[in-house]
């Protein structure tokens, strides 16, 4: 009768396992068929389980039982700050082609209201970067825009050369192989080097000697010029080749459970260990000082792999 008494008034957190009233809780309508109690989060485990999900990707949206938790069901719970950080990520994972903060140390997400003319502001950091080719901002029209590649393969096949000190596209002037650009830079349309410097001018002078001088000389310009970029940083493919290896781990651990899944109704144990002793989940491989353990197949997964990311 007391027992009873006590479930009227007071439910167990799926997460810690602790007691708690029930206005103190986030009562869902989940629960696994082994369970009497429908699930529900403690005050400090609901925000333990957003501010996981706003940190790892792979565990969003919040989820029990493979149903979304809603932020808005949580939120007489959840701090302030991180209901905001819940509706910025929403925004941000549903972005067509986001743009994060070109500074390595920061790489926040740049929302498209601090975009303007394809340079994104961070927030966090005030770093700006190009939204087209997601480098620090840089001068000039950006080489991995469409319009600017058209313009590049437009430029290689006619007229027009980049000026080797200012990068303007200069026109040709028909018949003559010297360029003579706005900034008072003077370049030969072959090679682009610096006017009377190269070996071109007497081979050109021949030419026009010849009378060819209308034909269009050379090959099409190699263009975009990749090198106005600012130099990538080598740390970048050493963090995406792990963000890699990390979730493909991820996905084959997955594997090897859902196998399991196929043949064993489970029926999980939960096991705490003595203080200081751990156990990591096969899932997401962290130590954990509880787990909670198949009786018949043996998989062990913790709290947050059983409830919130299978
Ligand atoms: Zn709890
Ligand atoms: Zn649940
Ligand atoms: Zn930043
Ligand atoms: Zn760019
Ligand atoms: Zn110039
Ligand atoms: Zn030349
Ligand atoms: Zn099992
Ligand atoms: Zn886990």
């Amino acid at each position: 009768m007391k027992v009873q008494e006590d479930y009227a008034t007071h439910t167990l957190c799926c997460c810690c396992f602790e007691r708690y009233p029930r206005f103190d809780v986030v009562e869902l309508s989940c629960k696994r068929e082994d369970e009497d109690l429908l699930h529900a989060y403690c005050r400090d485990c609901i925000n333990g389980l957003f501010e996981a999900c706003v940190r790892d990707t792979t565990l969003w949206p919040p989820r029990c039982c493979g149903a979304r938790i809603s932020v808005y069901a949580a939120a007489y719970l959840l701090d302030p700050k991180l209901v905001t950080q819940c509706e910025t990520k929403d925004k941000e994972l549903s972005t067509s082609n986001p743009t994060y903060c070109s500074n390595r140390s920061c790489a926040e997400w740049i929302p498209p209201s601090n975009i303007k003319a394809a340079v994104g502001k961070c927030y966090n950091c005030s770093a700006e970067t190009c939204t087209t080719c997601k480098n620090p901002k840089h001068k000039g029209l950006c080489p991995e825009d469409e319009d600017v590649q058209q313009l590049m393969k437009y430029a290689g096949e006619q007229k027009y050369k980049r000026c080797f000190r200012c990068r303007t596209l200069v026109e040709l002037e028909i018949g003559c192989n010297h360029m003579r650009c706005s900034c008072g830079a003077e370049f030969c349309y072959l090679c682009g080097e610096p006017w009377k410097t190269c070996s071109c001018d007497s081979f050109i002078e021949g030419r026009l000697f010849r009378g060819h001088a209308t034909q269009t000389p050379g090959s099409p310009i190699p263009m975009p010029e990749k090198d106005e970029l600012p130099e990538p940083d080598p740390m970048e493919d050493v963090i995406s080749g792990l963000q890699l290896r990390l979730a493909s781990f991820v996905e084959a651990s997955t594997n090897i459970v859902s196998a399991n899944v196929a043949t064993c109704s489970h029926n999980w144990v939960r096991c705490a260990f003595p203080l200081g002793e751990k156990e990591g989940c096969n899932i997401c491989y962290e130590a954990v000082s509880a787990i909670n353990k198949c009786s018949q197949c043996g998989v062990s997964l913790c709290t947050v792999c059983l409830n919130n990311r299978l």
